[in-house]
């Protein structure tokens, strides 16, 4: 582990990241997020800014969170001892079971969060962009729970590998715009939910499914997503005896890693291991391993790691795993990287779909292709670790998957 808690700039990054400096008031985290954004953007950030200032750490905006969590999304999640995958891996191995929360993933704390801060804010309907449609399909139960009229921006082409969630999306109310334009997937929904917005910035309220995109989104997807981290920590002390050794968690725009890791941070001898989509290796165009293969630039208005090639174009992804399948990443984890708090690495997509078999096979999960990468970092991790204590981010499950493992694990065995 880098020792960043001891020496120079990086250790000044993690004082100041740790010290709650950031965002600082630019909306950085030390070099990285910031607002890269055109002027007609501006004041509905600045309006959005004020509101998660005034609303976010408010005692009644809280408990409100807080009891749609309880009560409807089903929070806390388990944390689950893997007994199986201990004696195999010679570890301890806990898993927080995001899989468990209503619609399947993490991405319900974070929509169900934000759809209850814009009813605050006055918005009268909500835009949403999603690429696989998991961010579509919380944000459309979140949207019918709080009876908010909500519009879902899908590129054509995951639109078309994607029905089932388009399918979801419409039975919970939502109105699911097919975007045909640019690559004709997420990055190409993102731009079009952004343009929707800026046509009626206080009307209506847009939705995002990541820590990604201009200040203040990535602090406050955090925000949202760190209950994760919280019950875990606590959940270890409670029933595990202590601290982990080392979280895992996948790492695709980040938000179930940044919400696992960030109550972590503090705790000096607790690994934090975030794991991105190798997919078929390490040549540009053939993975989503932003943090670990990429270099800084600007994505969708924030400077953070990027996939790019020499002349700054941004660069087609590729994982099995379509949750894993976005070119940039959080702005937060850029700087941790930085600050050699959190290291990161990847899985490609054949030791993903064997993590998730393993996982089947030993636990009785089925996983999503997204959390099996960081199964396969841990068990990697244990191999030289025996006996350690591991935490991992069980971030959704894995029955969305079931056309793509069809076409892969279960080719030729149906
Ligand atoms: C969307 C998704 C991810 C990736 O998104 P992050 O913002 O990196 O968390 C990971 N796991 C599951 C199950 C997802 O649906």
């Amino acid at each position: 582990m880098a020792t960043a808690f001891e020496t120079g700039e990086a250790s000044a990054l993690l004082r100041r990241e740790l010290a709650g400096e950031f965002p600082d008031a630019r909306g950085r985290f030390g070099p990285y997020g910031g607002r890269y954004v055109p002027e007609t953007l501006v004041p509905a950030l600045d309006r959005l800014a004020d509101g998660v200032k005034r609303w976010l750490r408010d005692p009644a905006f809280v408990a409100e969170v807080d009891a749609q969590l309880a009560n409807w999304v089903g929070r806390p999640t388990p944390l689950s001892p893997a007994p199986a995958l201990s004696a195999r891996w010679g570890a301890e191995v806990f898993l927080k079971r995001e899989d468990l929360a209503h619609t399947g993933a993490h991405k319900i704390n974070n929509a169900i969060g934000q759809a209850l801060l814009a009813k605050r804010l006055g918005a009268r309907r909500i835009v949403a962009e999603t690429g696989a449609g998991q961010h579509g399909v919380a944000t459309a139960a979140a949207c019918a729970r709080l009876g908010l009229p909500c519009t879902v921006y899908m590129g054509a082409v995951d639109c078309e590998r994607q029905a089932p969630n388009v399918g979801r999306m419409k039975l919970l109310g939502a109105t699911v715009v097919p975007v045909t334009g640019g690559d004709q997937t997420l990055r190409a929904a993102i731009d079009e939910a952004l343009r929707d917005w800026v046509s009626d910035p206080n009307g209506t309220y847009y939705l995002i499914g990541s820590a990604i995109g201009p200040h203040p989104y990535p602090y406050m997807v955090r925000e949202l997503q760190s209950v994760i981290g919280r019950e875990s920590r606590a959940q270890m002390i409670r029933q595990a005896g202590g601290l982990p050794n080392a979280v895992f968690a996948c790492v695709g725009g980040g938000s179930n890693s940044i919400g696992m890791f960030h109550p972590f941070i503090g705790d000096r001898d607790v690994q934090l291991i975030g794991v991105e989509a190798g997919g078929r290796g390490p040549a540009l165009g053939d993975n989503s391993a932003t943090l670990t293969l990429g270099r800084p630039g600007v994505l969708q208005g924030c400077y953070s790691m990027l996939l790019q090639d020499e002349n700054g174009q941004i660069q087609e992804t590729h994982s099995v795993s379509a949750g894993l399948d976005y070119p940039g990443v959080a702005p937060e984890h850029a700087l941790l990287l930085s600050a050699g708090r959190v290291s990161y690495e990847y899985a490609t997509d054949d030791e993903a779909l064997e993590s998730l078999a393993e996982c089947c096979e030993a636990e009785g999960i089925l996983a999503a292709i997204e959390s099996a990468h960081a199964f396969t970092g841990a068990r990697k991790w244990a191999a030289g670790n025996k006996g350690a204590k591991l935490l991992i981010c069980l971030s959704g499950r894995g029955d969305k998957d079931m056309p793509t493992l069809q076409r892969t694990l279960l080719k030729g065995k149906l």
